[in-house]
């Protein structure tokens, strides 16, 4: 890897909050991949909704293969800017671990539940899984990531949680930046999230061309595409125009950063991080066409009277699930309700309803519907 002065390098590594001999044939970056990918909480991102429940069909995207498209253009962003292909692609597999079931509809009800607790954000979950509740390890709790992949899995965080997060929280507080890994991967996932919600809001019928031709993006390279072949099918259609918007988003994206980083010539990441401005941004122009699609999306698809309907349902098997397990915490299975009589010995009632919290955010959509099922369907007596 030819690495800019401004990259994260192993070799300059704040490193792991347990101490280990470095790896042997692989980098540091790629042990922390690795780690990542052999952990359980990523096997099942693939049962985890982005948007669509995961067993409405089986072409839509799940958030294994969102995090898979984040990774992809994460890397080829770095390579192009001449970051560090490793730890970008090793934030982007991790950035989503930390997701409820029913993506946000999911979150924003077990954030609710947990309000007087501390609340719940799934990008402080996403650390604590890597810090914590992984448990496979002899010599320490969680996967001992080094800090730069943790840096880069907490994009956002209360004040207050930051302040319990140590040295990965210290930067919200200091009002720092973190490294040029972290923010590309940051914006990586919205352009992978924004285009591939595009792609399975056409292909479910929930959005048509004809709305989308109000976003300017859209219509660029859906006239593009139509002024150069006359006898498309749909799929080629919205394949073509969507490989356009994202190759569009993510030239403009390296174009606009190269030139940042150009102007501000950081020495080192230190430097990145004390830039008073993050540098990995969109040009005004493309910011604002960005901004449409995210603005187009949140009113035609996630408010969709169909999608709509089902996260109403989500959020209240995520509500229901939780008022039964921290009502009564023999219902939870007996690992589960060791640990939750443990932290309450310890911490009070409010580290009982984290172990809660933890066993929710944990489960898949599938197992959340049949967990709610058997705790209230009375026909069912298991
Ligand atoms: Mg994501």
């Amino acid at each position: 890897m030819n690495l800019a002065p401004y990259a994260a390098r192993e070799d300059r590594t704040r490193g792991r909050r347990h101490a280990e001999a470095p790896p042997q044939g692989r980098g540091e970056f790629q042990r922390d991949r690795d780690r990542i990918i052999h952990s359980a909480a990523f096997r099942r991102l693939e049962y985890k909704t982005q948007v669509f429940v995961s067993h409405e069909g089986d072409l839509f995207r799940n958030r294994l293969t969102h995090s898979l498209e984040v990774a992809q253009i994460a890397r080829s962003l770095a390579r192009s800017l001449q970051l560090n292909e490793d730890l970008s692609e090793t934030i982007a597999l991790a950035h989503d671990l930390g997701h409820t079931p029913f993506g946000h509809a999911g979150q924003d009800a077990l954030d609710d539940c947990m309000k007087a607790h501390g609340g719940f954000e799934h990008n402080a979950q996403s650390l604590r899984v890597v810090d914590e509740l992984e448990d496979k390890y002899a010599e320490f709790r969680g996967l001992n990531l080094s800090f730069e992949t943790r840096e880069g899995i907490l994009k956002h965080c209360s004040q207050a949680r930051a302040a319990t997060l140590g040295d990965v929280g210290a930067r919200f507080l200091k009002g720092l930046q973190p490294g040029l890994e972290a923010q590309l991967t940051n914006i990586a996932d919205q352009i992978a999230y924004n285009n591939h919600d595009v792609d399975d809001g056409l292909r479910a019928g929930i959005l048509s061309i004809e709305q989308l031709l109000d976003v300017p993006l859209f219509a660029r390279f859906h006239g593009e595409v139509t002024a150069r072949y006359s006898s498309l099918t749909p799929r080629q259609l919205r394949h073509e125009t969507i490989r356009r918007m994202i190759n569009a988003l993510v030239i403009d994206l390296q174009t606009e950063t190269a030139r940042r980083l150009a102007d501000a010539a950081p020495a080192d990441i230190d430097a990145v991080r004390e830039h008073g401005t993050p540098l990995v941004m969109f040009s005004p122009a493309m910011e604002r066409d960005n901004r449409d699609l995210k603005r187009f999306l949140y009113e035609h698809l996630y408010k969709h009277h169909q999608v709509y309907r089902v996260m109403h349902k989500a959020r209240r098997i995520v509500r229901e699930l939780f008022e039964a397990l921290f009502g009564d915490i023999r219902l939870l299975p007996p690992e589960f309700h060791a640990m939750a009589d443990e932290a309450e010995a310890a911490g009070g009632v409010t580290s009982r309803a984290r172990v809660v919290a933890d066993y929710i955010a944990g489960m898949t959509d599938r197992y959340a519907q049949d967990e709610h099922a058997r705790l209230y369907d009375l026909r069912q007596l298991r």
